[in-house]
């Protein structure tokens, strides 16, 4: 069957450096075998922490660092850069591209942890106007949007557009739309207090909204009324049952259970609710006898192989297995329990056959709402307000990688929590307007003007 090798050293392919891949490779990092990671950015990153980069606590620096650099010491492991574009399951190849050149990587053991993205649920001119927050570049550029906004507002002489300006909607009342909302409204009552001279940063009208009946339903009951009250506290807005059915330049238009509808009019609209795992969850499925679920993730073995393929293994936010979450710990623990399978088969110990089923251990979730408060779920334990947001703290700061990562973000959050103080305000119009260039440059170029005599026959 498929691992047989040879006197070969095995050829271990990961596509991705997220928590699932980086966690595979760290673990890897003695096996007698030639490791390759492949990913589109230069970086490992550390998602959770994105809306305090796009509200300017702290740098991308510290929940970014170089994946070469963390793996350098890994004598085994090589770091690709590279947008992989095909998986051959035939061939054993995997294609990736990197500013115009393409390679070509084959594997023996293929690992894929390529994430999710957002999902707008079939409506995906919405993110033009209500951009995500996957990437650095997101967050940068949402920075950018939402002090720029402020920005506008002190130079605008019209009302009805100040009004505008200063309305800021999240779509979305999971953690991350939580978390965000919660520190704009940080920078609008505390941070700019007193900067500007012809507005006033605490008038800011901060929206919350979400088609389900409560904020962060997927712990429900106290938590998400503990929740609920901190915000309102903060002065967010909070809407529930609320669908949004069109985002454009002006605002959004929210359709009510009753049916009524309503535009709100905002310059900055964020958008936070749902993701669509990476499209290559589709090819591996149209390769093998596995298929993908609706968003995408593909239904995987219970060791984490595809269907017919047990040389090749789908992890983190890409697979479906037993209704887990899209969560960095289902990444992480995946990522070892794959690594681990692997080195006791280059070992001799087990044969692809015998591999134990991958068990998922629940180390509970949590969110932030502000400074000294979170909610927090472990087992059955519920728990909210500093005592959380200590809790949230500690861990957050044990899986950021890297010592100079911990101390500079430990070293921000003293200065934001205690002092109020943000040191990443900065703002380039580049940011913002990064994402149109970007489309502009992948814009196919328009045909060659026909030559002088053929446009004059014409
Ligand atoms: C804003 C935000 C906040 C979050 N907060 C929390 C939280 O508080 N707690 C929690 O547990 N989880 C949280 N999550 C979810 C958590 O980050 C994910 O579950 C986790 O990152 C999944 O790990 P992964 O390895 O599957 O994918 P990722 O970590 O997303 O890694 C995927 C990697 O693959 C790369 N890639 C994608 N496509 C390609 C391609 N075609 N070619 C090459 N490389 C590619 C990407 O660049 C990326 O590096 C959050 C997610 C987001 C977006």
């Amino acid at each position: 069957m498929g691992n047989d090798t040879g006197n070969r050293r095995r050829r271990i392919v990961i596509i991705g450096s997220g928590f699932g891949g980086l966690f595979a490779a760290r673990k890897l990092k003695k096996a007698d075998a030639d490791i390759t990671i492949i990913n589109r950015t230069t970086h490992h990153l550390f998602q959770p922490l994105l809306y305090q980069v796009a509200t300017g606590i702290i740098s991308e620096g510290e929940i970014a660092p170089p994946t070469r650099l963390i793996l350098r010491k890994y004598r085994n492991t090589t770091t690709l850069l590279g947008d992989v574009t095909d998986i051959d399951m035939t061939a054993r190849t995997v294609t990736s591209e990197a500013m115009g050149m393409t390679t070509v990587t084959p594997y023996d053991s293929l690992i894929v942890a390529a994430g999710a993205g957002q999902s707008y649920f079939g409506n995906d001119h919405f993110a033009e106007y209500a951009p995500g927050m996957k990437t650095i570049d997101d967050a940068l550029e949402l920075r950018g949007r939402i002090l720029g906004a402020f920005e506008q507002a002190e130079i605008s002489t019209d009302a009805h557009a100040r009004e505008r300006l200063m309305t800021f909607v999240v779509v979305g009342a999971g953690p991350t739309g939580v978390e965000l909302v919660g520190q704009i409204a940080e920078l609008a009552h505390h941070t700019l207090r007193g900067s500007f001279r012809n507005i006033d940063p605490s008038d800011a009208r901060i929206v919350l909204l979400d088609g389900a009946d409560d904020v962060l339903p997927v712990y429900g009951g106290k938590l998400s009324a503990n929740a609920r009250k901190k915000l309102e506290k903060l002065g967010v807005e909070i809407q529930l049952q609320a669908m949004v059915t069109d985002v454009n330049r002006d605002g959004l238009t929210i359709k009510r259970k009753d049916g009524t509808e309503t535009l709100i009019r905002s310059q900055c609209k964020v958008w936070s609710a749902g993701v669509q795992a990476s499209p290559l969850g589709k090819m591996i499925a149209d390769q093998s006898d596995t298929t993908v679920d609706r968003a995408g993730r593909v239904r995987v073995q219970p060791d984490l192989s595809v269907a017919g393929h047990p040389e090749v293994f789908v992890i983190g936010d890409m697979m479906a297995l037993d209704d887990l979450p899209g969560l960095a710990q289902v990444a992480m623990q995946g990522g070892e329990y794959v690594a681990k399978q692997l080195i006791a088969e280059i070992k001799g110990k087990q044969t692809e056959y015998q591999r134990p089923d991958f068990r998922y251990w629940d180390k509970g979730s949590m969110a932030t709402i502000s400074r000294f408060s979170a909610v927090a779920k472990v087992g059955r334990i519920e728990l909210t307000g500093f005592i959380a947001w200590l809790i949230w703290l500690v861990i957050h700061l044990m899986y950021l990688v890297g010592y100079r990562s911990r101390a500079m973000t430990l070293f921000a959050w003293t200065m934001t929590f205690f002092g109020r103080g943000r040191a990443q305000m900065t703002i380039t119009e580049q940011q913002v307007i990064a994402r149109t260039a970007l489309k502009e440059q992948h814009r196919p170029a328009p045909p060659a003007p026909a030559p002088a005599a053929e446009r004059d026959a014409g």
